[in-house]
């Protein structure tokens, strides 16, 4: 085999969008793919079965809170490009135990670009040093709630409402200050609600997918008017491509699929999609119940992606409504994977309630 054109070093690679970009990496380019990921109760090794003896794919047990750990990373493969997704991701879980939030989101980015500063100032060789970029994988949802009109774009002040938002959006503050105080050639993606294969079934798709399998009550919270940006978890990892190829240094792009649907509407189409492939007695939308809503829940996210198709070319390839009868259906098809986690660490109850 020749050598790798490039390695890549990727944090948070055993969960939902992290595995999608490993795939995406070894399928379509010729990059080594180094994946850092600490295995929380939100990895899935599963995730990677096909891919664990590829011959440009390591993995690496390692938290991205462990200094001396990263820093060895860094002299081992020598990476010149970094995408660094590895956090908690659950505003659930964050409204029930927000410091893991902090010491993951916020200690362990600055922590990645603590290393990453050491290495190019050091070790790093020269062709590295040039092209080396850091893509900061970030979410809509450090700008806050919309109202009915508008979308968030790049200038949008944040304004986040939940632990979760919060940490990530102290998270891009650390980048951008290493991006202006240190030049390292960072690149932020905003990116709104991901949906497709191989996510944790804590999240809204997944879950409803798997209690209305089971024709379980399907919990939607407060009366499921809540507007999310839906973009298939694919075209994310195709954005985040492009930046590393292409974006601007120092930049940061919005990221949506220009896909608005309430939550409702969602689940709605989750129960037609099992009715069609999994015909029951009686319709899905029946196991509907509405419960209290989450505190500070935001009510609406869009994004206004045009920089991103501009600049990068980019543009999502999914319908969501495709999209999310074929997640369904590879759920369905994949049993084992989210089996073995509803058996073990998480049985599908309600998380993030605050006691009053
Ligand atoms: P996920 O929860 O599915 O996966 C997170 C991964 O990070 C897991 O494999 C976990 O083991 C790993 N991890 C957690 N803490 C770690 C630590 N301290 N050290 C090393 N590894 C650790 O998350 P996801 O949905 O794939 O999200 C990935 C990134 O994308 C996150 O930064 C998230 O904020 C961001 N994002 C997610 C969405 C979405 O809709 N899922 C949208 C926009 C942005």
């Amino acid at each position: 085999m020749s050598a790798p054109s490039s390695t890549v070093l990727l944090t948070g690679g055993a969960g939902f969008i992290g595995s999608e970009l490993v795939h995406q990496l070894l399928a379509e380019t010729e990059a080594r793919v180094v994946n850092v990921d600490a295995l929380t109760y939100a990895a899935n090794p599963m995730s990677l079965d096909d891919v664990a003896d590829h011959p440009r794919y390591v993995f690496e047990q390692v938290d991205v809170n462990d200094r001396e750990g990263i820093d060895a990373l860094f002299a081992k493969y020598a990476p010149d490009t970094v995408y660094h997704l590895a956090a908690e991701s659950h505003v659930d879980r964050s409204i029930d135990a927000p410091l893991v939030f902090v010491e993951t989101n916020v200690v362990g980015t600055a922590n990645l670009l603590h290393a990453s500063r050491a290495y190019l100032d050091g070790a790093a060789g020269a062709a590295v040093k040039d092209r080396f970029r850091f893509i900061h994988i970030s979410t809509d949802e450090v700008f806050g709630s919309l109202g009915p009109e508008g979308k968030f774009t790049e200038t949008t002040p944040y304004d986040p409402s939940s632990p979760y938002s919060a940490s990530k959006a102290a998270s891009d503050h650390l980048v951008r200050a290493w991006a202006r105080t240190f030049k390292l050639p960072v690149v932020v993606s905003n990116c709104s609600n991901n949906y497709g294969p191989r996510q944790f079934p804590e999240k809204l798709i997944p879950l409803m997918t798997v209690k209305g399998l089971a024709h379980e009550p399907l919990p939607v919270y407060g009366d499921g008017s809540n507007v999310r940006d839906w973009l298939h978890v694919s075209d994310h990892a195709r954005a985040l491509r492009r930046m590393a190829e292409a974006g601007e240094p120092g930049s940061t792009y919005c990221v949506g699929g220009n896909a608005e649907r309430n939550n409702l509407q969602v689940v709605h189409g989750i129960c037609d999609a099992l009715d069609a492939l999994r015909p029951g007695d009686t319709p899905r939308r029946e196991l509907i119940t509405f419960v209290t809503d989450r505190p500070g829940h935001d009510h609406r996210y869009a994004i206004d992606a045009s920089k991103l198709e501009r600049d990068l070319g980019w543009a999502p390839r999914h319908n969501f409504e495709t999209g999310l009868k074929e997640t369904v259906g590879w759920y369905l098809d994949n049993e084992p994977w989210w089996r073995a986690i509803l058996e073990g660490r998480y049985q599908g109850e309600r998380l993030g309630v605050r006691a009053e």
